[in-house]
């Protein structure tokens, strides 16, 4: 038994329940009642068939949450009743996910099939109780005798059979005598419901496919609907939550409850899950993403996997913060990635310290400074946050700054480098173009000509001259090169899954979704170590990635300092304003 029913908490006065999402309302409800002994005790079920994504935090932070805010437990459990797509892998990758995001499943970490033995003696008990039966009908047959949802089934012709006969076949279909999809174990419930789900489900199937935990133990694997119900039962939860396809099969899941055995009831809520902008999240979807080599891997900063947002520099704080934002509606519905990069963004401009790096470099020579001089420039690491201090930045003749940062035909109100314009370069000096080299076979500018103003030290002028246009540098002898790989939404569609007539969600997929460019960034970021976030001034967060090496620094953009969809999102509905 794994029920945890020794502690008893205390409910507590009974306080309000304005303010709390539905579910939360019926905890405190069920806990003013004293229904569950007063306990809460929930549980997060995965099938270790993938790696977690995005809408799994959801369900985690519910979960965890949920408990937590109770004093209560929270179950780890793995869903394992399918052979053939799960995998030790998995599982512990979803362990990692799970800690990283910061809860803690105790000593409660569980899997569905541990409980194999004990779900055989609850079908067998389901057989005994006439309730439950063998069936020979195949699969295609089974669907013909299920009917139409406005159309009533018909029985099988198995559904008679003695309790007897039923034990006997049941024992063969363990002992490995039939080949796989030849029979099923059936529970016997009402072939003319109209619920579909109550239609005599499957309860047991064939299948000769070694297990990843219990190898070739079992040739027969027990259903989701029959073994979920019972799991939870078994570990005594209290709030079985779960999204909202599951609703058609609460009837199931009770029927199952009250028809064996079991230490508890747990009572199953649902909820709905998160679908995210420009995003797919299904574990099939996104393991085809994988195998297909669309992506990288599970951990491709681009996926909406906990790993690929790990990698991508997302913080657990960030993602956490994003689920308490969204809460837990009764209603499907879309939430923009926006709000997400809004999470992050707020986290890590709190926390990220600041440097400067040019993504596209253009060389500028400042003429009137002396050759071989080098200054070390103060420069604060996050304005936000005092207590990180400053560090020092090199500073000489030869620069970097952005080539968007130069124009030689500078537009009205263009504040930054041009012919004859000055500008500041951040902490350090003010400077002026006077020329511009460019490459003689191809035209583009490749160098500018500029001098300084020594007197500008530090950013400002002694005379109060002012100017509009701040550029971030770095210093071209002392500048790390860094691979770059700015990302953008992996689906160039807000709704990938809206597929066109004989279309793909993989249509959708955004052909500019990963840029890699070849960045200089200041040599504070020599030997950063992996999972480090910082924020390139003016040019977004960016994180230095598990390929990062003492030679090759690598780094994500996490993520854009402002959200440059909403932009292009706004221009696009003015541009269908004025058709
Ligand atoms: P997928 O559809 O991506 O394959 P799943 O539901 O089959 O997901 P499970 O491993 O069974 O994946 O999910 C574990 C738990 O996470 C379940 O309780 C499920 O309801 C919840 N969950 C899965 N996807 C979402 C989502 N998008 N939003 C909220 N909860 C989710
Ligand atoms: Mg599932």
């Amino acid at each position: 038994m794994t029920a945890d029913t020794t502690t008893e908490t205390d409910p507590g006065p009974p306080g309000s329940t304005a303010g709390l999402d539905f579910i939360r309302q019926i905890v405190v409800e069920e806990r003013r009642a004293g229904k569950h002994g007063g306990r809460v005790h929930t549980r997060f079920p995965p099938e270790p068939n993938g790696y977690l994504h995005i809408g799994h935090a959801k369900a985690i932070c519910l979960n965890f949450g949920l408990a937590d805010e109770h004093a209560g437990f929270c179950n780890l459990r793995m869903d394992d009743t399918n052979p053939t797509t799960e995998s030790a892998e998995y599982v512990q990758g979803i362990e990692e996910d799970v800690r990283w995001l910061g809860y803690d499943w105790g000593e409660r970490f569980f899997y569905a099939s541990d409980y194999f033995d004990q779900l055989h003696r609850f079908a067998v008990q389901l057989i005994e109780a006439d309730k439950a039966y063998v069936c020979d009908l195949r699969g295609k047959e089974v669907s013909e005798y299920r009917g139409l949802w406005n159309e009533p089934g018909r029985n099988s012709p198995c559904r008679d059979r003695s309790v007897e006969e039923n034990l006997d076949l049941f024992a063969r279909m363990r002992a490995g005598d039939f080949e796989d999809g030849s029979r099923t174990l059936r529970a016997k419930i009402d072939m003319a419901s109209s619920n579909m789900n109550m239609r005599d489900p499957a309860i047991y199937r064939i299948r000769r496919v070694p297990h990843y935990r219990t190898g070739d133990a079992w040739c027969i694997y027990p259903m989701y609907d029959f073994t979920h119900p019972l799991s939870d039962a078994l570990e005594g939860i209290t709030q079985s939550l779960c999204t909202l396809e599951f609703e058609d099969h609460r009837p199931l899941y009770n029927w199952f409850l009250e028809n064996v055995d079991v230490p508890a009831r747990p009572r199953q809520i649902e909820f709905a899950r998160l679908n995210l902008s420009y995003t797919v999240l299904s574990k099939r979807k996104l393991l085809e993403l994988v195998e297909e080599g669309c992506v990288s891997g599970w951990d491709d900063p681009r996926m909406p996997t906990i790993v690929g947002f790990r990698r991508r520099g997302y913080t657990a704080v960030a993602i956490r913060e994003f689920c308490g934002r969204i809460g837990v509606a009764k209603a499907n519905s879309v939430v923009s990635i926006a709000q997400l990069q809004d999470a992050v963004r707020q986290d890590l401009n709190q926390h990220a310290p600041r440097v400067m790096g040019v993504l596209r470099p253009l060389k500028v020579v400042i003429e009137n400074y002396p050759e071989g001089q080098v200054e070390q420039i103060e420069a604060v690491n996050n304005p936000e946050d005092e207590s990180m201090g400053s560090r020092q930045v090199p500073f000489s003749r030869e620069l970097y700054v952005e080539q968007t940062d130069f124009r030689e035909d500078p537009p009205k109100k263009y504040f930054r480098l041009a012919p004859g314009q000055e500008v500041r370069l951040r902490y350090a000096y003010f400077i002026t173009c006077h020329d511009v080299v460019r490459d003689p076979a191809t035209d583009e500018v490749v160098e500018l000509r500029c001098t300084y103003d020594p007197e500008t030290r530090g950013g400002y002028a002694p005379d109060g001259r002012k100017v509009r246009g701040t550029i971030h540098w770095v210093s071209v002898e002392h500048a790390l090169e860094a691979e770059v790989r700015l990302y953008d939404h992996l689906f160039a569609k807000l709704n990938p899954e809206d597929v066109d007539e004989g279309g793909d969600y993989k249509d959708a997929l955004n052909p500019d979704s990963l840029e890699v460019v070849t960045a200089r960034v200041e040599p504070s970021l020599a030997s950063a170590p992996a999972g480090s976030r910082y924020q390139l001034e003016r040019m977004g967060y960016f994180c230095v990635d598990t390929e990062s090496t003492e030679e090759r620094l690598v780094l994500n953009r996490t993520v854009t300092l402002r959200d440059t969809w909403a932009k292009i999102e706004k221009m696009r509905l003015a541009g269908q304003r004025e058709k």
